[in-house]
């Protein structure tokens, strides 16, 4: 009989697949999802223990809230064809009535549209604006932004520097302020302009970015964007590991060997790191990555957002004429929807509270943080939002797991100096995420596009020609 002691377990033989993919957020898992259609066995290693990532459903009263991404819009086809292919529907965000805005001294003004009702001077400046920011947008190479005419001098500017540069009166620089918050989560002087401006050249345009009729905001999956990711889970029988946070990647030219937190070790030909990039700069890599690379993931930070959620006994705003969309400059929330679920009773409005106002709000104990956001909303609403059945906030900061939303911010300097490294993989690691998308970057649908491109360059070093001998 050998003498081993009993308890020290003998360490098991690496497991294998041909890829393995880190992270069961929507890139990871429709990363997974195609390649397993195509013959490729792929495993998917996940930290939390949950699929989704940056989307979360949650549940009052038996209905489902939403905590992370939810709203989908017009030239997210990939976001709409995976909803179709997976059974779910989609349906408009409410938006009958007039909208608010609620200004700096917290005065309240009705309006309908994407931009609110301001002094004849303050409208001409902001659209003469945003038409210079469209003109603009449109000069950016989505492929590769530090192509773009010009690329050098907007990758040193902010988008503050621009707003300071462009428009003329106090009103409207706040309001693009608001935007820049309510679209990046950050303020304008943390974020690229040229980052900006390839932002709404991958969505379109800055319009599509900011409105709910024909924008970003203007649909939902019926049931929560996160059922998207548990029913692309429930095709991978067996492929997805929850609670196995990926620590170590070890890689030749051929294979990668992955080790998760608990020490199991898996083997495959490639690994596809689909996490935001400053989760994909926590993983030790062996050999260091290239040093573009490990600059890239030093260097773009998450932005923050806390999304708040109020659930009432019905949607009694709609009944004084007002659709629930609100803009406000005196915060804490700067932009709020009507999320309430179809064929319930009840209503639900949320918000988001972004930038710097996020990381204040985040300090302050969670009565506090209540009182501020219930005392806003019936600022805007009136009594009856005073009294909410349920209140649940979303701090996406505090996530270990994301460290912040909704994506990941370009600071100046970054594309220009670094661009190339985002998507080039290395060796047999390739890079997935919305953060590597050419379309809707930051979006649902930028991540689908980023498992399109991986699934892409796997395949095509999957082939006869190629590495196709898996371990
Ligand atoms: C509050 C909020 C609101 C948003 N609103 C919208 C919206 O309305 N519409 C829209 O289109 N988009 C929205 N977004 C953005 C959208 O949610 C994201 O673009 C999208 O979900 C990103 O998917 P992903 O797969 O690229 O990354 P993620 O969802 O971040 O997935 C990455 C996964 O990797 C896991 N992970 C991280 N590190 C490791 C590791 N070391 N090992 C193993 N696993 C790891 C994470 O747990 C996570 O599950 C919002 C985001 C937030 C936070």
């Amino acid at each position: 009989m050998p003498n081993q002691p009993t308890d020290i377990p003998a360490p098991t033989p690496p497991r294998s697949a041909d890829v393995l993919v880190v992270g069961a957020g929507i890139a990871g898992l429709a990363c997974a999802r195609e390649l397993s259609r195509r013959g490729i066995h792929a495993i998917v290693l996940e930290a939390r223990d949950r699929v989704g990532g940056r989307l979360l459903n949650s549940e009052c009263d038996g209905d489902v809230i939403e905590l992370g991404g939810q709203f989908l819009g017009p030239g997210q086809d990939r976001v709409y064809a995976l909803a179709a292919e997976l059974g779910a529907t989609t349906c408009a965000t409410h938006r009958a009535g007039s909208n608010l805005i609620e200004t700096g001294r917290g005065g309240l003004r009705r309006y309908r549209g994407a931009v609110p009702r301001l002094a004849p001077h303050v409208l001409l400046d902001v659209s003469a604006a945003q038409r210079r920011f469209e003109r603009l947008a449109r000069t950016v190479d989505p492929e590769a932004p530090w192509r773009t005419p010009g690329a050098a001098e907007l990758d040193a500017a902010t988008v503050a520097t621009w707003i300071r540069r462009t428009l003329r009166t106090p009103d409207g620089r706040r309001l693009f302020t608001l935007a820049c918050e309510a679209v990046w989560s950050c303020q304008p002087s943390e974020l690229s302009l040229l980052h900006a401006l390839f932002y709404a050249r991958a969505a379109g345009s800055f319009d599509a970015l900011i409105s709910t009729e024909n924008g970003a905001q203007q649909d939902h999956v019926v049931g929560g964007a996160q059922m998207l990711a548990i029913r692309m889970a429930e095709q991978l029988p067996g492929q997805v590991h929850l609670g196995s946070p990926v620590r170590r990647i070890e890689h030749s030219d051929r294979s990668v060997r992955v080790t998760t937190a608990d020490e199991t070790v898996w083997r495959a030909r490639h690994v596809v790191v689909a996490v935001p990039p400053t989760l994909a700069g926590r993983i030790v890599y062996e050999p260091p990555l290239p040093p573009d690379r490990d600059a890239l993931t030093q260097r773009l930070p998450m932005g923050s957002v806390v999304k708040c959620v109020a659930v009432y006994s019905e949607p009694f705003w709609r009944r004084h004429g007002l659709s629930g969309q609100a803009t406000s400059l005196r915060g804490p929330l700067g932009v709020v929807y009507d999320s309430t679920p179809e064929h319930t009773g009840r209503g639900v409005l949320l918000g988001f509270v972004e930038g710097a106002a996020a990381r204040a709000h985040a300090r302050l104990t969670q009565e506090r943080r209540r009182a501020a956001v219930v005392a806003q909303l019936s600022r805007l609403f009136g009594d009856r939002a005073a009294e909410p059945r349920h209140y649940v906030e979303q701090d996406w900061t505090a996530e270990r797991w994301s460290r912040g939303g909704y994506a990941a911010l370009f600071p100046p300097g970054v594309w220009t100096h670094l661009g190339p490294a985002l998507r080039r993989p290395v060796g047999p690691i390739h890079w997935a995420g919305t953060e590597t998308a050419t379309r809707w970057c930051g979006y649902i649908d930028g991540a689908l596009c980023s498992a399109d491109r991986v699934v892409r360059e796997i395949t095509a070093r999957l082939t006869p020609d190629g590495d196709h001998a898996v371990v």
